[in-house]
């Protein structure tokens, strides 16, 4: 399979996830989702823009964030609170865990099954749970 016909099957597969989630598929949209939904990854919306444009699309740093939100508020991605500074966007919408690393800023995946929670408090009267978010914050051993 060549490059471009790999790429095009990138972008149709991303079409019918959009689909799926109702999300009308305009070029913008699917050149967005297709650069996030390509591998497994994290990317924050910055780097997105950055590829964006580095790929020679002209687009606003509005345009994308709201994309983003579009995605994520339809689950098409998974918006992640890492570390309050900026908004990271998972392209694996299966449950897991991260770990971030503080020095280099990588998050890494961690499986469900690898962590387990011996005690939560009971949620509010009302309410249940809809998920739990883990980060565990890596850095460098002092050798
Ligand atoms: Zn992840």
């Amino acid at each position: 399979m060549s490059a471009s016909a790999s790429s095009e099957a990138v972008a149709t597969n991303c079409q019918q996830r959009m689909a799926d989630c109702g999300i009308r598929p305009t070029a913008q949209r699917v050149r967005i989702a297709t650069l996030l939904l390509c591998e497994p990854q994290h990317l924050s919306a910055e780097q997105i823009l950055a590829s964006l444009r580095a790929s020679g699309a002209r687009v606003s740093k509005a345009t994308v964030y709201n994309t983003l939100n579009l995605f994520a508020s339809r689950g098409l991605i998974r918006q992640l609170s890492v570390d309050g500074t900026r908004a990271w966007f998972d392209s694996n919408v299966d449950a897991h865990y991260h770990f971030h690393d503080v020095s280099s800023g990588a998050l890494i995946d961690v499986p469900v099954p690898d962590v387990e929670f011996s005690r939560l408090p009971p949620p509010p009267p009302g309410t249940e749970v809809e998920g739990i978010d883990l980060v565990i914050r890596l850095r460098k051993k002092a050798s």
